[in-house]
């Protein structure tokens, strides 16, 4: 297998393709998958309906009954370890709605056994469904553990929504929680002002963080008509390492569930979804072009067009690692392609 090493000659963004298999619904409906994965050409090839078959090359390509334990090892693992030694990462899921964005990063681990039997339920997280972000988090306090003296873990779990954030840790008895803002500073980094920063001593300590705050998203879905699949949420852990010497390193990383990728207005949106849907978007778009922009060297890049790109800033720019997976839902033909084509201009 490939391995991976992040020189700096070394590009440093890469795109992996992940179909999901047909849902039972699909199956029932007598829907049929449009694409093949080739995983060792690490090829996609969609048998397209209208045109001639088309091809697509990834650096990396899942079958569609890939474990989550494999997306992991082969992706994820990696750059924690380049975490760990004080490097800053973002790892996006981008599809379309229904594509496995959330089965990719959160993933399933059952929320209410967590609350009964808390250490059990800790330990099947590693073998069950659970996504990149559990698996992330038992493998940073892992690492810190092993090499490090001393280490303080601090999570932020915001989610942007039509150009707004939404601190998905505050407490939701508060009526009106802080707003959260992005500052730019004279030397032009961004800093989020606002946002809770939950520090966490153990890795049960991080997950309930994360429970907390992937709950309350859910929440936020159900009381506002599926809003989840327009707005993004960012998960970020930030790592303060001392080693033996004395020494100090920081590592980032942020895991980041994107809006759904379909557009919204081709299928009849009002004009209150059509704005939505704009800004979402404008920040996808934004992403892809921020995206191209660091790949091909250039010199000005248009941080600045969305939210989004503006925290990610600091992470996406310099001595980082960005990694995009691309879900694909099997059936959707238009939506695969446009997908595809997305993941392939970022590459
Ligand atoms: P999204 O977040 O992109 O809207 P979800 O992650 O919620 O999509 O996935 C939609 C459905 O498909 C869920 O029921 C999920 O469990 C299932 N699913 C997604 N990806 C996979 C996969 N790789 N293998 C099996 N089931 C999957
Ligand atoms: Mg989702």
């Amino acid at each position: 297998e490939r391995s991976q090493s992040f020189n700096s000659s070394e590009k440093h963004v890469q795109v992996i393709a992940r179909p999901r298999p047909l849902s039972d619904n699909e199956k029932s409906q007598n829907l049929t998958s449009c694409l093949n994965v080739n995983e060792t050409r690490r090829e996609i090839i969609v048998n397209c309906k209208t045109s001639t078959t088309r091809f697509f090359n990834y650096d990396h390509v899942f079958g569609c009954q890939t474990r989550q334990q494999d997306v992991y090892k082969t992706v994820v693992a990696p750059i924690v370890d380049e975490v760990l030694k004080g490097y800053s990462s973002t790892i996006f899921a981008y599809g379309q709605t229904g594509s496995g964005k959330t089965h990719t990063m959160l993933g399933k681990f059952s929320i209410d056994k967590l609350s009964k039997d808390t250490v059990t339920a800790y330990m099947s997280i590693l073998e069950s469904e659970a996504g990149i972000m559990p698996r992330a988090i038992h493998h940073i306090f892992q690492g810190l553990q092993r090499q490090y003296i001393d280490y303080t873990v601090k999570i932020t779990y915001l989610e942007l929504y039509n150009e707004e954030l939404t601190d998905l840790l505050a407490d939701t008895t508060n009526e009106q929680p802080e707003k959260i803002k992005i500052y730019e500073d004279k030397d032009k980094t961004n800093t989020i002002i606002g946002a809770i920063e939950a520090t966490c001593e153990t890795p049960f300590d991080a997950i309930k963080v994360l429970i907390k705050g992937s709950q309350r998203r859910q929440t936020a879905e159900t009381l506002m008509n599926a809003s989840s699949s327009r707005s993004h949420s960012i998960f970020t852990m930030n790592v303060t390492m001392k080693d033996a010497q004395g020494d100090m390193r920081l590592g980032k990383i942020h895991l980041v569930d994107l809006a759904g990728s379909e557009n919204i207005s081709r299928s009849g949106a009002t004009d209150k979804r059509a704005r939505e849907a704009g800004t979402i978007n404008q920040s996808l778009l934004t992403l892809g072009r921020v995206i191209t922009a660091l790949i091909s060297n250039e010199k000005h890049i248009c941080y600045r067009d969305s939210k989004l790109t503006r925290i990610l800033q600091d992470s996406l720019c310099g001595k980082t690692i960005t990694s995009i997976i691309i879900t694909l839902s099997p059936a959707n033909e238009a939506e695969t392609l446009s997908t595809l084509e997305y993941g392939h201009r970022a590459r």
